[in-house]
């Protein structure tokens, strides 16, 4: 016999499967048995999955190094728990991905987070899709908003003298935020923005295929890495994730408040340029 869902819970379950279908996974199936014998509820939340932090050696890195579930360094405690289907194998399932893609699934004019509210511009990412390098950072500012770019204003102007200082162009390297949208007031993202959005970001990541992937700031390393831990207790430290090589440090606005920060960034950029083999810009002879 038919059964007639009510509304409220019918809506409830289109929104569900929406949101799966973005991630790529179309395929479902339900216990027609269970059903019978259990009123209606909302769809279960499957158990979250994110990556574990494991402290690598310096040296080259192949997907050959992917962490082996289970052996592993001491995992580290999650703070952001979305509600949704393991975001790192989601991921996986999308095939024949690509940023183009991945832009068409957020679509022009998402509101699966209530940071759509008060958006001006969605800001999906900017640089290369061969990138060596990607850096991530937390979301847009006010410029970025305005412009559609990532990283346009003070702390973008700082950011791009940074790369420049590496001996690479803007546009060797790509730049992504966790979040797509603004947060009012300049604000850190919240766990549910985190959640609806960082699907995205995990696509924009795997398709880039970056060998080394910069954190800027805490919001995008507990992002990635799951932790609670603050980033200054791994800041410059090289983490493996997900096979490749990730290392935190701190975001060019937080440097523009504190500019004795400086210097540890350009240690730890240092570090990365060794890592992809970037030497030094010779200085031009007077
Ligand atoms: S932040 Fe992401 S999920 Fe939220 S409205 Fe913007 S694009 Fe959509």
């Amino acid at each position: 016999m038919p059964e007639i869902l009510k509304p409220t819970l019918q809506q409830k379950l289109e929104e569900r499967l929406r949101y799966y279908e973005n991630l790529g996974i179309d395929l479902f199936y339900r216990n027609r048995l269970a059903s019978e014998h259990a009123p209606p509820a909302d769809p279960p939340a499957a158990t979250v999955e994110l990556p574990r932090v494991a402290p690598v050696a310096q040296g080259p890195v192949s997907k050959a190094q992917a962490p082996a579930a289970g052996k592993t360094a001491p995992h580290v405690e999650g703070v952001f728990r979305p509600s949704g289907p393991s975001l790192f194998e989601a991921v996986d399932k999308v095939h024949d991905d690509s940023l183009l893609k991945i832009q068409q699934d957020i679509g022009p004019d998402c509101a699966r987070c209530k940071l759509h509210k008060q958006r001006n511009r969605i800001v999906f990412g900017d640089g290369s899709p061969n990138a060596k390098l990607a850096f991530v950072s937390e979301g847009p500012s006010a410029d970025e908003d305005a412009q559609g770019l990532p990283f346009v204003g003070r702390a973008g102007k700082l950011l791009t003298q940074m790369i420049e200082a590496m001996g690479l162009q803007r546009g060797d390297v790509y730049i992504c935020n966790v979040v797509k949208c603004r947060p009012p007031e300049n604000r850190a993202p919240e766990p549910d923005e985190v959640a609806e959005c960082s699907p995205y970001l995990l696509r924009q990541i795997d398709v880039i295929n970056p060998r080394v992937i910069v954190c800027l700031g805490a919001v995008a390393a507990k992002t990635l890495l799951n932790t609670t831990r603050g980033i200054s207790s791994f800041r410059g430290e090289w983490l493996d994730w997900r096979g490749r090589k990730l290392m935190a440090t701190y975001h060019p606005a937080y440097l523009l408040r504190n500019p004795p920060a400086k210097a540890d960034v350009w240690k730890d950029l240092q570090k990365v340029m060794a890592e992809l083999g970037l030497q030094l810009p010779k200085k031009k002879s007077s």
